[in-house]
């Protein structure tokens, strides 16, 4: 049975021994493991029946453990400064000694340095970076409580921390550079493009996927995906229909209409840290549908929208994690 406590110093003891540690980053659950060693890395993608193509992100509890398992200068150490702790994972050129299972055999290496002073302090115990993809089954939605990995994963993990609800609720946005230096976007995330923008004065365009190296799979169309059918269509009754804005808080309802608030004020942090519970929750509730209510744009909204879109993409192809 695993167990579920909220001792950090437990957390970190059972991690140098090589044992899965689900816990709290400031975006997410994660599945965390030693980035050392090849079999505790294999364990993770078995866990979460990730494909071996899809590389992890190293987590670092400050600079210094950073430059041990990338190059990071030029912008990428701006964005570092400006960034670090926080939501912001760059693609670095890797040092000699990152194993191949932490980065599926690719020349750059997945890093950040999370917000969360908890995860902090069991890396810098641990004193390696630890690999932590999100602590769901590969293509689910990611968890932003202890319960949701219990649900999901819990005879797949050796233990969960527990440290409450996760800050952002969503992951992490993911940058990297192209081979002419130029910065791009791979993921979309809790960091949006209007604060990237205003450290480095230039808009950063979306990474476009190169036709002929097949992409991570955690960028295919479907993923973070509840097993009910998730729509950006108004809800039918059966359905449920989730909402952030005002106006659609106000919404008095109709018979067989199941509304679930993610924010009642248009606050689009709050409805980020609430939308993967939402998922999680209505999943599980007879209902027909998952109905969202559309995100704007810009800023959050934008992760949001990319989300939601995924999850309501046709499961053609859901190896993902
Ligand atoms: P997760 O750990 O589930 O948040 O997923 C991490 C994501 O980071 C993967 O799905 C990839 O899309 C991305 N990623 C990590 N390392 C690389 C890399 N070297 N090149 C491209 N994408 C990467
Ligand atoms: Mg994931």
């Amino acid at each position: 049975m695993v167990r579920i406590g909220s001792d950090w110093k437990h957390a970190a003891a059972l991690l140098m021994r090589g044992a899965l540690v689900a816990l709290p980053t400031e975006t997410v659950y994660g599945l965390a493991g030693r980035s050392d060693d090849p079999t505790v890395l294999k364990r993770i993608y078995a866990a979460k029946n990730r494909p071996g193509n899809n590389p992890l992100i190293l987590h670092c509890s400050d600079l210094d453990m950073v430059q041990e398992v990338a190059h990071l200068d030029g912008e990428a150490l701006l964005l570092a400064e400006a960034f670090w702790p926080g939501p912001l994972t760059m693609l670095l050129p890797r040092r000699e000694g990152v194993l191949d299972e932490a980065c599926a055999g690719l020349p750059r290496v997945a890093v950040r340095i999370p917000d969360s002073k908890l995860f902090r302090a069991v890396i810098a115990a641990v004193d390696v970076p630890l690999a932590a993809p999100s602590a769901n089954m590969s293509g689910y939605v990611s968890p932003t409580r202890a319960e949701h990995v219990l649900a999901g994963m819990g005879n797949r993990v050796d233990h969960i921390l527990d440290g409450g609800p996760c800050e952002a609720g969503i992951e992490s946005t993911i940058v990297g550079w192209d081979a002419n230096g130029v910065g791009e976007v791979y993921r979309l995330g809790a960091l949006t493009l209007q604060d990237l923008e205003s450290q480095t004065q230039y808009a950063w365009p979306l990474h476009r996927p190169d036709a002929h190296q097949p992409e991570a799979p955690g960028a295919l169309p479907h993923h973070y995906a509840p097993h009910t059918p998730v729509c950006l269509e108004l809800p039918q009754p059966g359905d449920a229909w989730v909402t952030w804005s005002a106006r659609a808080a106000e919404w008095s309802g109709e018979p067989g209409i199941r509304h679930h608030r993610i924010s009642s004020t248009g606050d689009l942090a709050e409805a980020a840290r609430n939308l993967y519970a939402a998922l999680i929750e209505l999943d599980g509730s007879g209902v027909k549908r998952i109905c969202v209510e559309a995100f704007p744009e810009t800023g959050l909204g934008a992760a949001l929208r990319e989300r939601v879109q995924r999850a309501a993409a046709r499961p053609h192809n859901s190896s993902a994690a």
